[in-house]
């Protein structure tokens, strides 16, 4: 098997423009024509699509998938003395975003599909507890149903992380669309992704919405009366028009996707000394959209060595650290068996529509290559 030459990056930044480049351009030209950068038809049209693709009644652009979560808590009223249950398995976004309004994050374990435990969750639940932030990591929803539960049981709020989730069903139902605000993350690399920084926030909520649309604008109302204090976390218009026009061939981007993870769990779902995601066909209840393919591997460290010597990128999530092992955030002693289990063994492998077959085949070869040699 031919082992120089390959070069399959984890992700391919460049691509994502080369893929369109003529249709790209069109679009930078149109909007830049027209002077249309802040807040003109291109973001209104693109919250439009968005709100009719995840099935709800306002999506509001934002600068990041951050800001999204952090403006949805103090639309919400969530702060000082609240505390908000998350899963350690996120990006340390999640926490930040609760930390910057004043609450308290408190870790939940994972499940064996890596997303959070609710029976974690249900241990961690105080009297301070105001809501769940359950992250629909890696392109899958999390248990909505138990979530749900849980959230009814003891009165507290559901706002979803759906920044890695565009487009994943639960139960026929959209990721965003569960909790009373759900985010969503443009970032290049996201599933659905800009030229840049780019977020929005979903709710069905009016008041959450027009709050949210405040507090984006410096506090600014359409008239331009300033009504509260607020940020600069606009979603650029330039932006906009660029995930408008992504927006539209979104569902094969997430059918190629589905259709990569099909062909992994095919050729490696045999291999004894690994544990990959679930199928895309295993079970009706998930539609699931492979934002990442997050395996975990006997003997990690050195395939991902074998992997790299052999021209394949791959990479560990959040740096190789789930968010209670940071000890710089200062969040104490913590022990999630769970999640400190995984991230010895977790890595993820390429998945985006332009890899092509035959680096699949070359990948999945090489991993069974590495561990034929034992
Ligand atoms: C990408 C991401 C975010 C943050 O998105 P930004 O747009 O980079 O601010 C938050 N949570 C998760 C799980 C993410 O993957």
């Amino acid at each position: 098997m031919e082992s120089f030459n390959r070069n399959i990056p984890f992700f391919d930044y460049s691509a994502t423009f080369s893929c369109n480049e003529t249709d790209y351009l069109h679009i930078l030209k149109d909007v830049l024509t027209r002077g249309a950068y802040i807040m003109q038809k291109d973001l209104q049209n693109f919250e439009n699509n968005l709100a009719n693709y995840v099935g709800v009644k306002h999506a509001i652009g934002t600068a990041d998938g951050t800001m999204a979560l952090m403006m949805s808590l103090l639309a919400i009223g969530i702060g000082k003395g609240s505390e908000v249950i998350l899963p350690s398995h996120t990006f340390v976004a999640t926490a930040a975003a609760v930390h910057h309004v004043g609450a308290k994050p408190v870790l939940a374990d994972i499940w064996s599909d890596h997303l959070i435990d609710p029976d974690s969750v249900e241990s961690l639940i105080t009297s301070k507890t105001r809501a769940i932030i359950p992250v629909q990591l890696n392109g899958r929803t999390a248990d909505m149903d138990r979530l749900i539960s849980i959230t009814d049981k003891y009165n507290i709020l559901i706002i979803e992380d759906a920044c890695q989730g565009l487009g994943a069903l639960y139960k026929g139902k959209a990721a965003g669309s569960f909790g009373l605000a759900g985010a969503f993350s443009f970032y290049p690399s996201k599933t659905l992704g800009c030229f840049g920084d780019g977020g929005a926030l979903v709710t069905d909520d009016d008041s959450v919405a027009e709050q949210v649309r405040l507090l984006r604008d410096h506090g600014r109302d359409r008239l331009g009366n300033v009504r509260c204090f607020g940020f600069n976390a606009r979603l650029d218009n330039i932006q906009a028009a660029i995930l408008n026009y992504k927006l539209k061939n979104y569902q094969e981007v997430v059918e190629r996707r589905r259709a990569i993870a099909r062909l992994y769990k095919e050729r490696l779902g045999y291999v004894e000394q690994l544990n990959l995601p679930p199928g895309p066909d295993n079970d009706s209840d998930h539609f699931d959209v492979y934002q990442n393919y997050e395996i975990e591997a006997e003997d990690r460290d050195n395939l991902r060595d074998y992997l790299e010597k052999h021209g394949v990128g791959t990479l560990i999530q959040w740096g190789g650290k789930a968010i209670h092992q940071f000890r710089s955030l200062n969040l104490g002693e913590i022990h999630l068996p769970k999640t400190d289990n995984l991230f010895k063994k977790a890595m993820m492998l390429p998945i985006y529509p332009n890899l092509a077959n035959s680096e699949l085949d070359y990948i999945c070869e090489t991993i069974r290559n590495f561990y034929k040699k034992f």
